[in-house]
């Protein structure tokens, strides 16, 4: 065993995260609570596994549940094609597994959704299975511990992490190891304000010695965010109110929304046709503004609720919604918070 990885196993013993999905090996759980916790904090993630588990104790209750279903329970969690590659992977391991959770790394692979991280994390933590975790948690220990300076979005940089990881594995405890190295940069080895001194590497550590903590891990590619803006029009009567399914190739696939139109800036456009089928001068009786932040993008979203005694007629995109059956439908999360905050005021 190597030093780095000695030293790894002796801080887990006493500083263990006490995580639900960590009490078992059942690759199904353990695959859920991946899926859950990709780009999604522990803290936000947990009552999701916790409610998935309870919903769905087996792989054949989720492959045989609705996928609306799942995108309710799904719903806020963002990132909605993680809720559908469950679903989908699930009726893979039906039909072509007869309900056995795959065990070997490369049929872990083929599952729809899971990539070479999740594949070892489930053959690890599952069936103990040699394989090094490489995620935004190890690149980040390694690059400081060693002070490796080769850019980590390169494919260079992911190749040699990988083998470095590889390397570095106690092969004969690889869950144990995978999952103290991901505990340790969630606890100590943080993004920003690293704990090095509580840390077991800090006479060695390169960041630490050479200054270069806020320097490592190197990243060339810089997030660019486009900022977009969605004018929703809440257009309702007494008993229902307007929403339409997102089915165009873009953010919230298969979500609902109310008729909405978009523009590059915040100002309420005057064409109304695609709304109304003609255009309609809107007399607003409330407007409100809502902001997300998504990887790659900012959703500015403004609601203008407009009463009117008979709505527009339904057609194969519009549907009238029961107003007291809205909160059946699965929504953006933007979406979402302005029902939180007007849902009452609109019933
Ligand atoms: S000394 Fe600091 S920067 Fe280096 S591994 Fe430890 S916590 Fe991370």
């Amino acid at each position: 065993m190597s030093t780095f990885s000695k030293k790894l196993l002796q801080w887990y013993n006493p500083n263990e995260r006490n995580l639900p999905w960590k009490q078992t090996n059942d690759a199904y759980k353990i695959w859920l609570s991946e899926i859950i916790l990709q780009q999604t904090r522990v803290a936000q993630g947990t009552p999701y596994y916790l409610a998935f588990v309870k919903k769905y104790p087996t792989i054949s209750k989720l492959a045989k549940a609705p996928l609306d279903e799942i995108l309710k329970l799904w719903e806020g969690l963002g990132y909605y094609s993680r809720a559908r590659n469950l679903h989908q992977a699930s009726i893979q391991i039906m039909e072509k597994h007869n309900g056995h959770f795959p065990n070997t790394y490369p049929e872990i692979l083929q599952l729809k959704g899971v990539g070479k991280y999740t594949a070892a994390a489930i053959a690890s933590f599952a069936y103990g299975l040699p394989y090094a975790l490489v995620d935004g948690n190890v690149y980040r220990v390694l690059a400081r511990v060693f002070g490796i300076e080769i850019p980590i979005d390169s494919t260079l940089g992911k190749k040699h992490f990988e083998e470095i990881a590889q390397q570095l594995l106690d092969k004969d405890n690889a869950a144990l190891y995978n999952q103290a190295i991901m505990d340790f940069g969630a606890l100590v080895c943080k993004p920003s304000n690293p704990l090095c001194n509580q840390c077991p590497f800090s006479s060695t550590c390169i960041a630490l010695t050479q200054d270069k903590i806020q320097h490592l891990p190197v990243k060339t590619k810089k997030i660019t965010k486009t900022t977009r803006h969605f004018h929703y029009f809440v257009i309702h009567n007494t008993a229902h109110i307007l929403i339409q399914q997102r089915m165009q190739n873009d953010i919230w696939h298969g979500l609902f929304e109310f008729p909405m139109i978009e523009t590059i800036d915040h100002t309420l456009p005057n064409d109304t046709k695609s709304i109304f089928g003609s255009n309609k001068k809107l007399s607003t009786t409330s407007s409100f503004s809502f902001k997300q932040e998504l990887t790659h993008q900012t959703i500015h979203a403004h609601f203008y609720e407009i009463k009117l005694s008979s709505l527009p007629r339904q057609n194969t995109v519009v549907i009238h919604a029961i107003k007291r059956d809205l909160t059946k439908y699965v929504f953006p999360k933007i979406i979402h918070s302005y029902l939180q905050v007007r849902l009452i005021y609109l019933t």
